[in-house]
Formats: structure tokens, sequence, C-alpha cells
């Protein structure tokens, strides 16, 4: 099952969006700014996904490789230097 919604905007470009369970909502990366895997399921990007670097209070950064998230020890959340399983986004689906 797929772990990513991707979003194209053209020229070669995309968005994929993923859920983060550390923030309750979704980050996204983008190709090709972002090194990705291909795969949906169990996805790999490169480099990190660090978001709201400036504030600390939301703060969430990131890696996801062969479908795990793994927080590093600066999020804000309570998952912060721990790693979990990607979830599916069937149900996050915005109908678009
Ligand atoms: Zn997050």
């Amino acid at each position: 099952m797929a772990k990513l919604r991707k979003d194209e905007v053209g020229q070669g470009r995309a968005f994929y969006v993923f859920y983060c369970p550390g923030c309750g909502n979704c980050h996204s990366f983008e190709v090709p700014r972002w090194t990705f895997s291909g795969s949906m399921d169990k996805p790999t990007f490169t480099p990190s996904l660090l978001c709201n670097q400036s504030d600390p209070a939301s703060r969430c950064h990131l890696f996801v490789t062969d479908g795990k998230i793994k927080y590093q020890p600066d999020c804000h959340h309570k998952f912060a230097g721990q790693t979990v399983d990607m979830v599916e986004l069937e149900d996050l689906a915005d109908g678009r």
C-alpha cells in the first residue's frame, strides 16, 4: 500500500506527501530537489527533511528510509529520536 501521495506540478517536478505521526499532519518533499527511490510502499528519500527549522516548538526533522521515519533528536514531538513505520495514506486522501 502507498505511503505517499504524488502531486505532479509539471516540468518534471512532483511533490510527494506523507503522514507524519509526530506532528499529526502531512509533510511533503519535492523531486528532483530530493532524491527519491521511487517506491511508494517502502520509500527512501535523501537528504533529511527539516520542517520549521527556526521554531523549536514545532520543528520536525526526519529521515525516511525503506518505509520508516527516523526522527532526529531535535524534533518537538514525542517521537524525537525514534524510528516509526510510515502509515498508509488511503484514509487521508483528499479526493483530488
Ligand atoms: Zn512532522
